[in-house]
């Protein structure tokens, strides 16, 4: 098969890594890639966003499968377009994609479908929200509707916190257009945790479980970022667990979409809480999350590409995945200064050095190749150190040695990815 993977992060790094390994792939490219997917893949210069250059692209090349890793193009359509020109693709349409795009509109299809969330009502009259608000009391969680770039959400714990963050959406317009309707829901208490589904619009495969670090900080500190680190699977994602998920919410959720006609394809990431009463809904994303997409794939046993291509072909009943035994772990290296400003075209070195056992691999997001060869970091987060190991624990230490050994002195990382389960397996031992 000749595939395109769409993007260039982590995630795609990741993506053609393990597209790379099937024997079914006979040629792989990338738009745009970075310097890290060019040792497994082709890059071409197509920006992700170009919905139009990369169908022409798939048609000039006849590509068998499109792989679209982030959210934006499948928000423009790029699933759509490229069905009607008869190209396969893994993701969803953008009328399914708007279970990520609209907030409202997901809080609907649990509602309808009995699927367990947070209590919730939309809003696009302050004065009522402002008035649900102190209602409900505190604490209590205001979202925007549309795609703030994950900076939508708050998590109020006074009053004045939660009626400042109606004011700022509804009134003050911070998040533009995103922040004319508001959603106003019930805090739930629990464990969070990363589900992934793959669909194929009639059928849904469990495709592991994952927990990440968004704060920048150690010890789960200061503002938010796409993510400092991950490992997978999440300890909380007992089997007991995960069938619950797979009976209550993937599965109702899988027909609620085919009944609304808008069947869901690709990828499905659940961001759960598991209550008391059960695991609930947060959100949910319609791509692989980044960096969590680096743990699945070192974990994933077997071909990667005869499931992207089952869900594409409506032919999950007849695949499966496997997994291996064990447990990935992976260290974000971010530009000093991120997610505030940061220098850019610093010399990364000693890759190869870091990365040369076996069960190490680092995955790159923003890095390009200078003129002079040298490996340039080029934006926020810029690698992703990833091992796997028998516990948590070493797979800790297996990707903070080789987090040493990279010679990057612009790099920052956190000290304590995998903090939670690593005290988890200390009491266990
Ligand atoms: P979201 O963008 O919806 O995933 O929200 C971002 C983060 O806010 C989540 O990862 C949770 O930590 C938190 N959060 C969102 N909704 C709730 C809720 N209803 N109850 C408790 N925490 C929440």
């Amino acid at each position: 098969m000749k595939i395109l993977v769409v993007g260039s992060g982590g995630r795609e790094h990741a993506l053609c890594w393990a597209i790379a390994k099937s024997d079914q792939c006979e040629q792989l490219f990338c738009a745009p890639g970075n310097a890290g997917i060019r040792d497994v893949a082709e890059c071409v210069a197509i920006k992700a966003e170009d919905v139009e250059g990369i169908v022409q692209f798939s048609m000039d090349q006849s590509i068998d499968l499109v792989v679209i890793g982030p959210e934006a193009p499948l928000v423009l359509g790029l699933a759509d377009k490229l069905d009607a020109v008869g190209i396969k693709s893994f993701g969803p349409s953008a009328a399914a994609a708007e279970l990520e795009g609209s907030k409202g509109f997901m809080k609907d299809i649990l509602a309808k479908y009995e699927i367990p969330t947070a209590e919730y009502q939309r809003f696009t009259d302050v004065e009522a929200a402002r008035a649900y608000v102190k209602e409900k009391g505190a604490p209590i969680v205001v979202k925007t509707d549309g795609l703030a770039a994950g900076k939508g959400v708050t998590v109020a714990q006074s009053l004045e916190e939660a009626l400042k963050a109606v004011d700022d959406a509804m009134v003050g317009g911070t998040f533009g257009d995103a922040g004319a309707e508001v959603v106003i829901e019930e805090c739930m208490v629990g464990e969070e945790l990363s589900f992934f589904a793959i669909c194929d619009g009639m059928t849904a495969r469990a495709f592991g479980s994952a927990q990440d670090h968004k704060a920048v900080f150690d010890g789960d500190k200061g503002p938010n970022t796409g993510g400092m680190g991950a490992y997978s699977p999440a300890p909380v994602c007992t089997p007991e667990i995960e069938a619950q998920i797979m009976e209550t919410i993937i599965t109702p959720l899988m027909i609620g979409m085919a009944n609304e006609g808008k069947p869901y394809k690709g990828v499905l990431f659940a961001g759960l809480m598991i209550t008391v009463q059960g695991p609930k809904v947060i959100e949910f994303n319609v791509r692989f999350g980044d960096p969590e997409c680096q743990v699945l794939m070192m974990r994933l046993g077997n071909d990667i590409l005869a499931l992207l291509d089952a869900s594409a072909s409506g032919a999950l009943d007849q695949a499966r995945p496997a997994w291996k035994d064990e447990t990935a772990l992976t260290v974000v290296m971010a530009a000093d200064g991120y997610p505030g400003a940061y220098e850019k075209n610093t010399v990364i070195r000693n890759l190869d050095a870091a990365q040369a056992d076996e069960a190490v691999t680092i995955f790159h997001a923003g890095t390009a190749l200078g003129e002079n060869g040298d490996l340039l970091a080029t934006g926020g987060r810029v690698l992703n150190v990833t091992a796997r190991a028998d516990s948590v624990t070493d797979a800790q230490a297996k990707a903070y040695e080789a987090v040493n050994k990279v010679n990057w002195p612009h790099g920052y990382f956190r000290t304590d990815i995998g903090w939670r389960a690593v005290g988890r397996e200390k009491a266990e031992n």
